[in-house]
């Protein structure tokens, strides 16, 4: 029930503003229903086993979930999308939408840590092959692809490391070789980044960041290329995925506003990394919008914006408990998982380990940023505060 009902070629504020919202079958209210819902009543038997009317279990969605299934695709420019319960859940359904026992998948270095575990573990024991490859192989990939290579998982930029990829080339070497690209396109979003239409099979965000974006719900989403929909559906309906309403109301609700708050996340973001750029203490800032970062190219190539979530580098004579130091001393930046939310967070980033197909250089300790909606004077004097207690 999220086949997509296409605005046609109107911009991208529009299309968030309109997408999935049918206010005349609504008795004219401006937003879909939040309904509240288990069984669904039929008329008579023969309608029952008809199987025509709507909606005949709300397992299977109801009006809201469809809204938001319709503006999903909508905006991916997919032949459908299907909701999940959390970003993780949506990577989950996506791979296991083209995965089967005896299948090769093959995982970019850089991707989002809970996803290598899922791969390392849930997939593994169901009997499906996994190599991890560098996130800068580009066409290179064509070398790895084997006769049993059915997918191949894309991250850009990852979001520890912040690696770029090229993935127009991944995927037509994976197509060439029959399997499909999945890619987890949570730091772009749609508005940034239209992964379907350069190549990706089922692109998948983290709703819980930039369309929930305001850190009070979790939600995810995976939207399909016509190639991969009906497995995707198929996957989604046996595996009884579903979302509750109140979360779904959350995820429309953020979406109406996301290209708005996209925007002040960048330009603020930029802000903060060029000037963290110009301090002694940092050694690098990992941001593929900055000229100087090595996947520049291919981000101004592809992409068209950037989202507020960067990292940097101390110089390698700074230690981890001094980072640590830097962490404590914030008082705007909150120190918390997640990001996309409204407010500003940071992490300490152990690189260490990290990698299993590439050796990570190490320097010095790495943090990430999560550039909120503060004042960037505020955010400013924050960060400054945090670098006068590397000194004590
Ligand atoms: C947070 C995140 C996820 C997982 O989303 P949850 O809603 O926390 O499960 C997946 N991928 C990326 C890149 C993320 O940052």
């Amino acid at each position: 029930m999220s086949a997509s009902q296409s605005n046609g070629s109107a911009g991208l504020a529009t299309r968030l503003t309109h997408a999935g919202r049918t206010p005349s079958s609504f008795h004219g209210f401006v937003n879909p229903p939040v309904a509240h819902a288990s069984t669904v009543l039929f008329p008579d038997t023969a309608t029952m086993l008809s199987g025509k009317q709507t909606y005949h279990y709300a397992r299977r969605g109801n009006p809201t979930t469809d809204a938001l299934e319709e503006a999903i695709a909508e905006l991916e420019g997919a032949a459908g999308a299907k909701l999940a319960s959390c970003g993780l859940n949506a990577v989950a359904l996506a791979l296991l939408s083209c995965l089967s026992s005896g299948d090769h998948l093959l995982i970019t270095d850089s991707a989002y840590g809970p996803t290598r575990h899922l791969a390392d573990t849930t997939l593994k024991r169901l009997g499906i092959e996994i190599d991890y490859y560098d996130p800068a192989i580009g066409a290179g990939i064509a070398a790895l692809m084997k006769p049993n290579t059915k997918a191949v998982m894309t991250e850009a930029p990852g979001s520890l490391t912040f690696e770029m990829q090229d993935i127009p080339a991944i995927a037509e070497a994976a197509h060439a070789a029959g399997a499909l690209v999945v890619m987890d396109n949570t730091w772009a979003t749609p508005c940034y980044f239209q992964a379907i239409a350069h190549g990706v099979d089922l692109s998948i965000q983290a709703g819980t960041k930039y369309i929930v974006g305001h850190s009070d719900a979790m939600l995810g989403t995976v939207a399909a290329s016509p190639r991969a929909w009906e497995a995707l559906d198929a996957t989604a309906g046996a595996l009884g995925i579903h979302v509750g309403p109140d979360d779904v109301f959350l995820g429309l609700r953020g979406l109406r506003t996301m290209h708005v708050r996209l925007r002040q996340h960048m330009e603020a973001g930029l802000e903060i990394a060029r000037w963290l750029q110009t301090r002694e203490e940092v050694a690098r800032v990992r941001h593929p919008a900055l000229p100087e970062d090595p996947g520049h190219a291919l981000w101004r190539r592809d992409f068209c914006g950037a989202s507020g979530l960067f990292a940097f580098d101390f110089r390698d004579d700074v230690t981890f408990e001094q980072s640590c130091a830097f962490l404590d001393a914030l008082r705007l930046f909150g120190l918390g998982y997640s990001w996309g939310g409204f407010e500003s967070l940071a992490i300490p980033v152990r690189l260490k380990g990290m990698r299993t197909a590439t050796p990570m250089p190490e320097g010095g300790p790495s943090i990430r940023l999560h550039i909120g909606l503060e004042d960037v004077t505020d955010i400013r004097a924050d960060l400054e505060a945090g670098f006068k207690a590397l000194t004590g």
